[in-house]
């Protein structure tokens, strides 16, 4: 039997790291997550066989609990929309790190309700409750800490019909008591090893670590949060790979370092996509009050003929993609632009990608890549921003923070972040439906000048709009 498992587990361990290789290109992430999910059934088949179950009431159970967390997670992906995904993946991250948090808890239980069951060794209740505390403190973190970020995504949370805005708060005495938490836990898991039956420490344990998920993610936000949502996909792998050691799980160690390593990997880029340093993020707290500037400004709109005379004669178009094509869907009306332009007035056209467009990483990369979008045209921003000042016409759908030119001051909520340089081509014209702010509540200049033709309205019905104007010429 021990064969077949540790087989099974290899398995399983081979399926994800082959997976995750998948991954790495958009053409083949589909079959990557596919491989993922084939490497987690095993890994749950191998960890039901292994349990050896012998009545029937055990069988009920893992099956009751295996149909019903399959019709859960079936039901919640083929409902989510695209612009809710990002609230999902934090959803998951938070559920991963409780997960993680409840098995440890589990296997302490034992030990609690039966001394016998503590093992004899020093090293080894050393190593026991050192995981134990480890996966407590990191999971209940990353299941407080990935509920609030899910509702900043949302931003905020409706109570008996009431809207209250999630609130963005840090104090910079806020982060000494960060501090305390965390070696207040170190001092609990110490005391914990000489006590392992002793239920306070366990308990105060996971009532500090469910705080400090809280003050962690409070004073993040507006366009820091995608850092902290990469971050909490980290921990919840680091939390499930230390309840691996306690239960004596490979499968569990391997894919929860993967994820743990792939997630702080991810954490990096974002982090220099956004100009910032991890501790930068979560110390010094770069995502203001989360409070929307007021517009005093206006602004004449356009309408599509208009647009699609100018774009008669363009040699060189960018398209820059935003949070608000994800919302409108019209990736594909955007495609169907690029062909007709290029067909019709042999126009050059590219995708410029910014790394924190949309809600989640890779967003843009994902809805083009379903419209059939070549591969070829999507550019990294730190590529193509030397080509628009000889590009005759940027075309920005429902981006906003990722081309505001705010973030070259130095100053508010986008302070550092690289940006589209969409200012620099020599007409832009922009797609959404005001001349509102975007997720870190900056006005944006962009839109206020002269070279820039606003055409307010739905992306979708903008996009369709501007095809049919295009068709006609
Ligand atoms: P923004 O969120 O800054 O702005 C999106 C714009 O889309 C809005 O101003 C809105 O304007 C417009 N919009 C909304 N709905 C529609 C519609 N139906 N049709 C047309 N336009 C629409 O977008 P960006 O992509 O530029 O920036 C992403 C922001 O999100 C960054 O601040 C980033 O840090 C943050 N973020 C990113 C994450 C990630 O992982 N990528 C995760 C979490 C946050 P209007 O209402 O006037 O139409």
């Amino acid at each position: 039997m021990e064969d077949w498992v540790s087989l099974g587990y290899l398995l399983s361990a081979a399926l994800f790291i082959f997976g995750l290789k998948k991954l790495g290109h958009p053409r083949t992430a589909p079959f990557g997550n596919q491989l993922g999910a084939l490497g987690m059934l095993v890994a749950v088949l191998t960890t039901i066989l292994s349990m050896e179950l012998a009545g029937d009431a055990e069988w009920v159970l893992i099956g009751v609990g295996v149909a019903l967390g399959s019709l859960i997670g079936y039901i919640m992906a083929v409902r989510v929309q695209m612009t809710g995904m990002p609230e999902l993946v934090a959803l998951f991250n938070g559920f991963g790190g409780a997960a993680s948090a409840l098995v440890a808890l589990s296997e302490v239980w034992r030990y609690m309700e039966d001394s016998s069951n503590i093992p004899t060794g020093n090293l080894e209740i050393t190593v026991i409750m050192v995981a134990a505390g480890l996966s407590a403190l990191v999971g209940w973190m990353t299941l407080t800490g990935s509920l609030l970020a899910m509702y900043k995504l949302k931003g905020g949370v409706s109570v008996f019909g009431k809207w209250i805005k999630t609130p963005t708060w840090g104090p910079p005495w806020l982060n000494p008591v960060k501090v305390l938490l965390v070696i207040a836990v170190a001092v609990l898991i110490y005391l914990s090893i000489d006590e392992p039956t002793n239920t306070t420490y366990l308990w105060s344990i996971i009532g500090i670590s469910c705080l400090l998920g809280l003050v962690l993610v409070l004073p993040i936000g507006g366009a820091d949060m995608p850092v902290v949502v990469s971050l909490l996909n980290s921990l919840s792998g680091i939390a499930a790979a230390f309840t691996g050691f306690i239960i004596g799980n490979s499968a569990l160690i391997i894919a929860g370092s993967l994820v743990g390593a792939s997630g702080l990997i991810l954490t990096f880029i974002m982090c220099k996509a956004m100009n910032r340093t991890l501790a930068d993020v979560l110390f010094k707290s770069f995502g203001g009050t989360g409070e929307k500037e007021s517009l005093t400004r206006t602004k004449v709109g356009s309408d599509p003929d208009e647009v699609a005379m100018m774009i008669d004669g363009a040699q060189k178009v960018i398209i820059v993609p935003g949070y608000g094509m994800a919302v409108s869907q019209c990736q594909h009306q955007v495609k169907e632009f690029a062909d007709l332009i290029s067909e019709k007035f042999d126009t050059e056209v590219k995708y410029a990608i910014h790394p924190v467009a949309g809600r989640m990483p890779g967003h843009m990369n994902v809805l083009l890549a379903e419209a059939n979008v070549p591969y070829e045209q999507l550019i990294e921003m730190d590529e193509i921003n030397s080509e628009f000042p000889e590009c005759d016409v940027a075309i920005v759908i429902g981006a906003n923070d990722t081309t505001n030119p705010a973030a070259r001051s130095g100053e508010g909520p986008l302070a550092g972040m690289p940006i589209i340089d969409a200012d620099a081509a020599r007409t832009v014209v922009i797609i959404k439906r005001s001349l509102s702010v975007g997720y870190a509540g900056v006005d944006n200049d962009l839109f206020y000048m002269d070279k820039t033709m606003m055409l307010f309205g739905d992306g979708k019905a903008m996009m369709t709009g501007l095809n049919n104007a295009i068709k006609e010429i």
